[in-house]
């Protein structure tokens, strides 16, 4: 099939290069000129692990191409996916505004008949709203389709290529019968299609996001109450998990959730069921709870160390997870401006993101290591903020050399207490 991706973000630029992958030609779209230059040039604007390999494939086997102009990339795509970002407003609310404007663009450009397919996470009602502005610009005949993407960053390949399901959001079988072959190569292990309303659709991805996000806040309130009844998390942790009721997945407490999906999802549906006149109180506890959990590591800080002016630390992690340079609400970002407020100072090292976090608003104000062991030299404690696998058997010996303190302030519960405290440090962890 010949297939329109409209922004190459973390979901765009993935999407297309799959559906490349299983044969289809793929033409991605952005506005962003920078971008698709160095796109041309293999340079990709994300880390993913197996991206670039799998883009560089396609590419030369001309699969696969990008373009700054909707008139190339539009031209005869039978399928056109909208994959552009829908950020939080003032409100809490989806932002439409890049959305609508592809619409748009879109319709000014179609050829002919095609299926275009909501992939960005937007409100319920947004579909009706594209249909809106793709028929304002063009003649030619269309049908809109909701069909939200569950990838998780840093596994997003192998999400996309073999999803646990694919949800398609349809009121043309014209258009459920094109989104169906297309995704036939996908789903060949016998994970399902799921062919819903639109409105079902367009809500189910919200609702899974809430859903994960609702765990995360629940067990870090588990995780807070342990610290004060002298519980163990994990503990806790593996005791409900083993309940096939519960599952073990996505109960790990931390320091908080980020990333570009769960933090905006559970706004922006708190702000969609308040214009539906109904008060989501579930969601505003997570999104509070939340908030106050990226405050955890800075206050066990302050607790052991008091006056935190002068003092410099070392910090492991600044993505919002591991194996992905996304700082987007990363609770890295809290903490470094805490540190900061209080007058201390920063080394952070992060095996991807350290780039990305020269653009945030922390960028320029800490200091940054080229390894790990080089951002503790002479620091007061070390905190670990995302789990990244090579922070998890480090050389504990030299951590103790390097620290002025033998502190470890550990907010993803990464090392063993009875290993570090045998080795004389001081050892905070969350819920444990
Ligand atoms: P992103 O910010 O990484 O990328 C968006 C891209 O769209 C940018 O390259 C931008 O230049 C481009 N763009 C904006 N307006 C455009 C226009 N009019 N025409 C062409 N290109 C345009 O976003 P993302 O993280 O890929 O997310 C995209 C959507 O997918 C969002 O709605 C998000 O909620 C959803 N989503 C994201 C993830 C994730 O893990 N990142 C997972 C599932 C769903």
């Amino acid at each position: 099939m010949r297939i329109a991706v409209v922004g190459t973000g973390y979901v765009g630029l993935v999407a297309g290069t799959c559906f490349a992958e299983s044969g289809n030609h793929v033409t991605c779209i952005d506005i962003d000129e920078e971008k698709v230059r160095r796109l041309h040039d293999g340079i990709l604007p994300i880390y993913e692990p197996g991206l670039e390999e799998l883009l560089r494939r396609n590419v030369r086997d001309s699969r696969l191409t990008f373009t700054t102009d909707y008139a190339e990339g539009i031209a005869d795509a039978e399928v056109v996916f909208i994959a552009v970002g829908t950020p939080p407003g003032e409100d809490g609310s989806a932002d439409l505004k890049y959305v609508l404007a592809a619409a748009r663009s879109i319709g000014e450009n179609l050829t002919g008949y095609a299926v275009i397919v909501d992939k960005s996470t937007v409100p319920v009602g947004t579909a009706r709203k594209v249909k809106e502005a793709v028929a304002s610009t063009t003649k030619h005949e269309f049908d809109v389709v909701s069909n939200p993407e569950f990838l998780k960053e840093g596994a997003a390949i192998d999400d996309f290529l073999k999803p646990d399901r694919v949800v398609i959001g349809s009121e043309s079988p014209r258009a459920a019968k094109v989104m169906n072959e297309l995704y036939a190569p996908f789903v060949r292990t016998g994970n399902p299609i799921i062919e819903t309303d639109i409105e079902s659709a367009e809500l189910t991805k919200y609702a899974a996001n809430a859903m994960l996000a609702t765990r995360i806040s629940f067990m870090n309130e588990i995780a807070n109450i342990c610290e004060r009844v002298g519980a163990n998390v994990n503990h806790v942790r593996k005791g409900i998990g083993t309940d096939a009721r519960i599952g073990s997945r996505f109960l790990f407490p931390g320091c908080g959730y980020g990333g570009s999906c769960f933090p905006k999802d559970v706004q922006a549906i708190v702000r969609t069921s308040e214009e539906y006149g109904y008060e989501f109180r579930i969601l505003k506890a997570v999104e509070e709870v939340n908030e106050r959990q990226k405050h955890t590591l800075f206050e066990k800080a302050e607790k052991h160390f008091g006056d935190l002016k002068g003092k410099h630390f070392a910090l492991w992690g600044l993505a919002f997870k591991p194996n992905t340079d996304d700082m987007r609400e990363a609770p890295a970002i809290v903490l470094c401006n805490q540190l900061l407020e209080a007058g201390a100072t920063v080394t952070a090292f992060d095996p991807e993101a350290m780039e990305e976090a020269k653009h945030v608003y922390i960028g320029d104000k800490i200091n940054y290591a080229d390894k790990p062991m080089d951002a503790l030299d002479g620091a007061d404690a070390l905190f670990v903020v995302t789990e990244w696998n090579e922070f998890r058997r480090p050389d504990f010996e030299s951590i103790y050399e390097s620290l002025e303190h033998p502190v470890i302030i550990d907010g993803r519960n990464i090392f063993s207490r009875d290993v570090v405290e045998e080795m004389g440090f001081t050892y905070y962890a969350v819920g444990c």
